[in-house]
């Protein structure tokens, strides 16, 4: 497996040659090391990607959009080593490692289309003496630092359009998932991407985070993670004015009307609560059901998650894998013990699953009801397998409690009445809204968030926008 960083071309290791070890999710045990780069490195790769710019800027549409069309095709037909690697460091079901690498090549797909679209526009202007004429150009080098919830999905989402806007990019993988970043700098090396125009450089993130936006070269920098580490990255980003896309936490109300499918609603609340073992942004956080229909939807959701298989991701049964630290672990604890401890009565789940040879992370998908605003599961995001539910009267409270977070990423809404869910999803304060569905990414969408969750898009031709600086030429007509 490749553990060397990808610099300007050329495959390196930490100037120092210090490495830090990456570890399999399920067992703990170390699978491989990885260089520790600190700011040199990262200066080096901006380097690099300062490099190539000029060159990579100007290729044609139809050139970059072929590399683009080139990188999916590649994902696709790499999708069983990345899946591997993806459940190896990550953890997750290997046919969720699998949906993933789909869904990251369809980013570079819908790319490549946009590709072609950015031409230069036409603008009427007022005046006769004066012709108007924008023009889409890359904002410059980019940088991307990712979280290892979605090690390649959240990469593909910031690659694909900077490649597609004539950008090149350096990137810092997050530590605990570095190597499916590293398979993905082999896979665009071995497709001749010329060097410097994307580099993968792993080790400390302050260091390297730092070293980028002080470096005045960086133009914009593109973060998926915390939202604690979101306020620190803007904060750092103020000296050299970098411009910013921030994907942080989210907070995602599950809301069901009494009008509801019951059992669809259901299945989507155990597909998008438990998927990735409920550590992803979107995941629902806090379940509002309608009175009416509260009991029928407690008593098919707790059969439903006893039935979900925990175990190793690499086991094909698997549906639900390990968390990724003891800290996950010890979040996912206290947050429990402050619900029942504040009158959530416990359905199912509780406690961690021991699986044979594995670490003491797989924790039991877990139900509470009773849930309530008080509780630490409803004000703060639990990123484990945690379903806290409380039951509402009328629509309008269960809107006030979705709204009263400063997180404003996903909500869920169920109805039958087309009319009411339009509604409420309108009512909900977020980015994005499953309309009786419980997985909303599209490669093709806006991805982002709102509040506390951050700023800027993902996906389609919002995303491209991101990578791009227009500027317009005004050009005077003299008699
Ligand atoms: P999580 O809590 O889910 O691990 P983080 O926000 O800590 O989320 O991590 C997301 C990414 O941010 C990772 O790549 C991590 O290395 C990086 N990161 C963490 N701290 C910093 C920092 N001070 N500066 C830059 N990047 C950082």
């Amino acid at each position: 497996m490749e553990n060397r960083n990808l610099i300007s071309g050329e495959w390196r290791g930490a100037l120092d040659g210090s490495t830090f070890g990456v570890c399999d999710a399920a067992t703990g045990r170390e699978i491989a090391r990885v260089p520790h780069c600190h700011e040199m490195e990262a200066l080096e790769a901006v380097e690099g990607a300062a490099n190539a710019l000029g060159a990579w800027r100007s290729r044609s549409l139809e050139e970059r959009a072929q590399f683009l069309r080139a990188i999916a095709a590649a994902l696709r037909s790499h999708e069983d080593q990345f899946a591997h690697v993806i459940t190896a460091e990550n953890g997750k079901p290997l046919s969720e490692g699998r949906g993933e690498v789909a869904y990251s090549a369809d980013y570079f797909s819908s790319a490549a289309d946009e590709a072609l679209q950015l031409h230069a526009i036409n603008i009427r202007s007022r005046s006769e003496l004066r012709v108007l004429r924008a023009h889409p150009e890359p904002i410059g080098v980019v940088a991307a630092i990712t979280p290892w919830n979605f090690p390649l999905a959240m990469m593909a989402r910031k690659t694909a359009p900077a490649l597609a806007a004539g950008c090149t990019q350096v990137i810092k993988p997050a530590e605990l998932t570095p190597l499916t970043a590293l398979l993905f700098a082999r896979v665009l090396a071995d497709l001749g991407l010329p060097p410097g125009v994307v580099n993968v450089v792993t080790g400390d993130p302050a260091a390297i985070g730092q070293a980028w936006l002080d470096d005045g070269r960086v133009r914009k920098l593109s973060f998926t993670g915390s939202t604690r580490v979101g306020r620190l990255l803007m904060r750092g980003a103020a000296e050299q004015v970098v411009r910013l896309s921030l994907e942080l936490g989210g907070h995602a109300p599950f809301i069901v009307l009494r009008d509801a499918n019951v059992a669809a609603a259901v299945d989507a609340a155990v597909a998008g609560k438990f998927r990735a073992a409920g550590q992803t942004c979107v995941c629902p956080n806090r379940f509002l059901i309608a009175d009416e229909i509260h009991d029928e939807f407690v008593e098919r959701f707790v059969t439903a998650a006893r039935l979900l298989p925990v175990g190793r991701g690499l086991d094909l049964a698997t549906r639900v894998g390990p968390l990724i630290s003891d800290e996950a672990v010890a979040r996912m604890r206290r947050h429990i013990d402050d619900a029942l401890a504040k009158g959530a009565t416990l359905r199912t789940g509780g406690s961690t699953i021991a699986v044979e040879g594995c670490v003491d992370r797989f924790f039991a998908p877990t139900v509470v009801t009773e849930a309530s605003s008080r509780m630490v599961c409803f004000q703060e995001e639990t990123f484990g397998p945690l379903a806290p539910i409380a039951r509402f009267h009328d629509e309008s409270h269960a809107i006030q409690i979705a709204n009263e977070t400063p997180f404003g990423l996903a909500a869920y809404v169920f109805s039958e009445d087309s009319t009411r869910l339009a509604a409420v999803s309108e009512a909900v304060n977020c980015g994005i809204v499953g309309a009786n569905t419980g997985i909303i990414s599209d490669a093709y969408a806006p991805f982002g968030g709102r509040g506390w969750s951050g700023f800027g898009r993902e996906g389609g031709r919002w995303g491209i926008e991101e990578y791009l600086s227009w500027k317009y030429v005004c050009t005077g007509v003299h008699g």
